[in-house]
């Protein structure tokens, strides 16, 4: 039986991105990064060159200053085509987007332009090993000097711990009140001070993610990011924004595990029949579609409003816990369906499974979704 796959979500880039993917080896590239950890800095420096890292990024800081739907097209069709690592490497700099939007002139000119065209590498250290859901326990402390501020603390998660020359890093500025309220700060990873480790993870193995430990880290006044306290403020539209895209990219990594098991089962007899003409596997499959489907045009429809400007924190959240859930349903029963071969590692549905692996944690664990979400459905009279 021959498998009528449909067509992919177009844009008049689509194209020029293939080749793009297509003279980097970004699929190999992607299966290599599993097996040999290491941070792509050659594929990174192309992207940012070639104008794939930013798409929504404006053109004056040198993105491609697309709408937020088309973005989450063409990261659908990068996932599709080369994994993960890619089209998550595509949105660094809007993973950065407190720097680019809250820095001033001479941070932006001088860390956030370069970390757009692929020159440098900026994590971010929110989360801590007593909060990440709830960052109201946050305890990194900036404490004033007579030039700057002393960090002190410890960041946990961080992708890129080893990685990143730069971090964003945030800290309460104890003034007048006891805690203070989260301030930003760019720092860089050499100081004095910052000691980094790796903690070896599941998936995603090329982001090298660790902790980060400040000891009293001198960092100068012209390092903060906007105004003292202001952070949360800052980063909560970035998190909306990417929740959205990161459901594309999900939902595209899955897609390429479904195309590859309908091919199969499609070849594949079992009992004189095709393996498709098994309902158990034929309908199965069938419905992922459906919900991939579903699910992708849930995240389109929610990356247009927000291109309108209108609020869609609440469906952003809910696309990325619908996106991670259907993309590992999907991509487990292309696992299945391929029987022995499919647990192996030749195939890259097992690598494709432990990267999506991360979505329901991070950026917003699902609990924490469903949790904001419930609190606007029900109002407490
Ligand atoms: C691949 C990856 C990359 C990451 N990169 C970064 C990074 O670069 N920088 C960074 O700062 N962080 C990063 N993180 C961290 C991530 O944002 C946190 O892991 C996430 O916010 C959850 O926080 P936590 O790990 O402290 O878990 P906790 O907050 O301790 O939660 C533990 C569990 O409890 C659940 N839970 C929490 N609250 C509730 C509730 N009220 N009701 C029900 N269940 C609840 C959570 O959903 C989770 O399942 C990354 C994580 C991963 C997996």
């Amino acid at each position: 039986m021959t498998a009528n796959l449909p067509p992919l979500p177009d844009d008049p880039l689509a194209e020029e991105l293939d080749s793009f993917i297509r003279d980097h080896r970004l699929f190999e590239r992607y299966r290599e990064l599993d097996r040999s950890p290491e941070f792509p800095a050659t594929e990174y420096r192309a992207m940012g060159r070639d104008g794939w890292l930013g798409l929504d990024r404006s053109p004056e800081d040198g993105g491609r200053g697309l709408p937020l739907a088309r973005s989450g097209r063409l990261l659908y069709r990068l996932a599709y085509r080369a994994g993960t690592a890619f089209a998550k490497l595509s949105l660094q700099p809007g993973f950065a987007s407190v720097l680019g939007e809250h820095g001033s002139k001479e941070l932006i000119g001088t860390y956030y332009r370069p970390l757009v065209r692929g020159e440098v590498l900026i994590g971010n250290h929110l989360t801590e090993p007593n909060a990440g859901s709830d960052l109201r326990a946050l305890a990194t402390i900036a404490e004033p000097t007579a030039t700057g501020y002393l960090l002190t603390g410890t960041k946990s998660e961080a992708a890129f711990a080893r990685d990143a020359a730069w971090a964003i890093v945030y800290a309460r500025v104890p003034r007048g009140s006891a805690k203070g309220d989260l301030t930003a700060f760019l720092v860089s990873q050499e100081l004095r001070g910052v000691e980094r480790e790796l903690v070896p993870d599941l998936g995603e193995r090329w982001m090298r993610r660790g902790r980060v430990r400040y000891d009293r880290v001198a960092v100068d006044a012209s390092f903060r990011i906007g105004e003292e306290g202001a952070a949360l403020g800052y980063v909560l539209p970035e998190l909306d924004r990417e929740r959205a895209l990161l459901a594309t990219i999900y939902l595209g990594v899955a897609r390429a595990s479904w195309d590859e098991v309908v091919g199969r089962v499609g070849e594949r007899r079992v009992f004189d029949r095709p393996l498709a003409e098994h309902e158990a596997v034929g309908f199965a499959l069938v419905e992922d579609w459906a919900e991939l489907e579903a699910t992708r045009l849930y995240a389109e429809r929610t990356l247009e409003r927000m291109d309108r400007g209108e609020r869609a924190d609440q469906d952003a959240a809910l696309a990325k816990v619908m996106a991670t859930r259907v993309a590992l349903r999907t991509i487990d029963h292309a696992i299945q369906f391929s029987g022995g071969a499919g647990y192996s590692q030749e195939l890259a549905h097992e690598q494709r499974w432990r990267d999506v692996r991360s979505g329901p944690i991070a950026h917003g664990s699902t609990e924490l979704l469903l949790r904001t979400a419930a609190r606007r459905i029900w109002r407490s009279t």
